[in-house]
């Protein structure tokens, strides 16, 4: 007797995205959150990446725009550690981002979750998980008391101080930096003013330029917009910090008379918040019917790359727990959730720590490191190479046996498709179901054939393209490419090849007059 499908702890961005997810794979989706309000304390600023293209894919992006986010447009520079990378010297600008404090995108995913049908409670703590071999069970502290919940699945969303996580005895090892950042907006008071250049002038100290500014005693960050400052101090501070935990002005303001050295009048603060830094990555991503995904798997030393992350794990684990529950998922599917997401939470690892080695070296040693970064960052091809790793697109999953084709194993590329009636469309298109799809590119009516066993789970399209890259694509849910026929490659080496990719990723076929094995083993 299970309550639902899947139970998710946690209503961050990670948990709605998954839950949202869930429900599009017709999974029954209760999600426990233990704030009884919507979060308001403001973390992320913005986020992009990889998510910003998926988020197009199901339909969804329009509605995160609308939600105050501005333009979704390819951020023309990034700050890396305490250097700046310029990508407005290239064409496209690999990293597509948004700009949208993160409550606002939670309220956004939440309502689609909702609208999809999962539940979401909030007030809803869960105490205690555990486990075994047919059901998840949470116990959970609700507003009338305790209670238990039975589900298929269990997966911790909550966060890097994850109960789930160390309930289940999943390692999380790292390090933690003996540093605090204190973040807040406003306007300039007193007599502070503001230079043509976007440094501003302290009365006492003098000129302040944009940026970052290191003063011995820590860094003092300043950005100016539309009449209203962004300011973050860094400084060396062993306390261990909670990121909710609200931050008063006083706090900030004697931050900033530390690391400034002068009195900084400030009005109207808002976005006042504080974090410390850790690297830490889940040793596991599953341990049995418990999984952890978002801040909960991986917790990484910069911003700007939490939600990307986040959210793409629960793209990536929806579709595979719904195999599992649906009863088709074939052997060693959900452990792959773990394989790709730990290579990719990997991937943040490394970009992220190198921004820690960048930022708080502080001898001629790490000066000699920045400069040099600098000088390789004015060629093209390790500038894109940057890009494309901060935005959580410069890897392929290391799918097996998926042949040598440059596009397996990759995001699906957007593709401006014409159907076989003529219609315009798009692989963005095809997409927005969250369903796998089987993309006849050359009209290739032997593998079209072959794919036709597993009609029903896997929907089956057959388009043109311009400058088309292989001649068909099996693309599973999360817009990754599970296999690629090289044009022009002869059929009795492509048709047993896309068997054995539709086998392995979409299960046993539907019709299995034609396969007697399979027909036996299911
Ligand atoms: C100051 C700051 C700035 C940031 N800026 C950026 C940025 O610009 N871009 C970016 O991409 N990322 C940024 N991040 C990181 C980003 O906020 C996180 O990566 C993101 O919130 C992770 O989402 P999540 O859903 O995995 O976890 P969380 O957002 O932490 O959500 C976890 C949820 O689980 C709930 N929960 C915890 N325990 C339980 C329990 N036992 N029972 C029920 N519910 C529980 C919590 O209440 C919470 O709602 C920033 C973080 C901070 C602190």
């Amino acid at each position: 007797m299970t309550d639902a499908d899947v139970v998710i702890v946690g209503a961050g961005p990670t948990g709605l995205m998954l839950a949202a997810e869930l429900r599009l794979a017709g999974l029954g989706t209760l999600v426990l959150e233990q704030r009884p309000q919507p979060r308001e304390v403001p973390r992320a600023n913005g986020f992009g990446g990889q998510i910003a293209e998926l988020l197009r894919y199901r339909g969804l992006l329009d509605r995160v725009v609308a939600a105050g986010a501005g333009p979704v447009q390819r951020a023309p520079r990034l700050p890396f550690g305490e250097v700046q990378l310029d990508f407005s010297r290239l064409a496209d600008p690999p990293m597509w981002a948004l700009s949208l404090p993160q409550p606002r995108l939670e309220r956004v995913l939440g309502e689609h979750a909702v609208g999809l049908g999962a539940e979401v409670l909030r007030g809803h703590e869960v105490v205690a998980v555990s486990q075994d071999d047919s059901a998840a069970v949470a116990d959970v502290r609700g507003p009338d008391g305790l209670y238990r919940v039975n589900a298929s699945y269990l997966v911790g969303c909550d966060g890097a101080r994850s109960r789930v996580r160390d309930l289940a005895g999943i390692a999380f090892p790292g390090t933690t930096y003996p540093e605090v950042n204190r973040l807040g907006q406003g306007t300039l008071a007193g007599d502070v003013t503001v230079l043509g250049n976007g440094d501003i002038d302290v009365p006492g100290l003098g000129p302040v330029r944009r940026g970052f500014t290191r003063t011995g005693r820590g860094v003092f960050a300043l950005g100016v917009n539309a009449g209203r400052v962004m300011i973050q101090t860094t400084e060396d501070e062993a306390t261990a910090i909670d990121d909710d935990a609200p931050m008063s002005l006083a706090e900030f303001q004697g931050s900033i008379r530390r690391v400034l050295g002068a009195e900084l009048p400030l009005d109207e603060v808002t976005r006042l918040s504080r974090y410390g830094f850790e690297a830490r990555q889940a040793e596991r991503y599953r341990d049995g019917r418990i999984l952890v995904a978002g801040d909960a798997a991986h917790q990484f030393p910069a911003t700007g790359i939490g939600i990307n992350t986040g959210m793409m794990d629960a793209v990536n684990l929806a579709w595979k727990l719904a195999a599992a529950v649906h009863g088709w998922a074939p052997p060693g599917l959900l452990g792959t959730y773990h394989d790709e997401r730990h290579f990719a939470g990997a991937r943040g690892m490394l970009q992220s720590q190198a921004q820690v080695a960048l930022r708080r070296g502080q001898d001629p040693a790490a000066d000699a490191l920045r400069e040099l970064f600098l000088e390789l960052m004015a060629y093209e091809q390790p500038l894109r190479h940057m890009g494309e790793l901060i935005a959580g697109s410069d890897f392929r999953y290391p799918l097996p046996d998926s042949g040598n084709h440059p596009l397996a194993g990759a995001f699906a590329p957007d593709l401006l498709l014409r159907a076989e009636d003529g219609e315009a469309t798009s692989v963005a298109e095809l997409m927005r179901a969250a369903r796998p799809v089987f993309l006849d590119l050359a009209g290739r009516g032997d593998l079209l054939e072959a794919a036709r066993d597993w009609e029903g789970r896997v929907d089956l399209h057959t388009a043109r393209t311009d400058d088309r890259p292989a001649d068909a694509l099996l693309i599973r849910p999360d817009a990754y490419i599970a296999w690629a026929a090289t044009a022009g490659e002869p059929a009795d080496a492509d048709v047993p090849a896309l068997q054995e990719a539709l086998f392995r990723w979409f299960g046993a076929p539907l019709d299995t007059t034609r396969w007697p094995a399979a027909s036996a083993a299911a």
